[in-house]
C-alpha cells in the first residue's frame, strides 16, 4: 500500500508576502498563508501560463 501524498496540489509557495514583503509565512487552512508580519492571509491561485506567440 503505498500512501497518497498528503498534500495540497493546488497550493502554491510563495517566498514573500504579497502586501509586505516578508518572507515569515505560515501555511493557514484552506492553502491559505498567514504571514506573521502584516497578518494577511491570502492565497496564491495558479492561472495559467503565458506563452508568448512565435511568430515566423
Ligand atoms: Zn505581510
Amino acid at each position: 500500500m503505498t500512501e497518497p501524498a498528503p498534500s495540497q496540489p493546488s497550493r502554491a509557495t510563495p517566498f514573500y508576502c504579497p502586501y509586505c514583503g516578508d518572507e515569515d509565512l505560515r501555511p493557514e487552512e484552506n492553502g491559505a498563508w498567514l504571514c506573521s508580519s502584516c497578518r494577511r492571509v491570502f492565497s496564491v491561485r495558479f492561472i495559467g501560463l503565458q506563452i508568448p506567440e512565435v511568430t515566423r
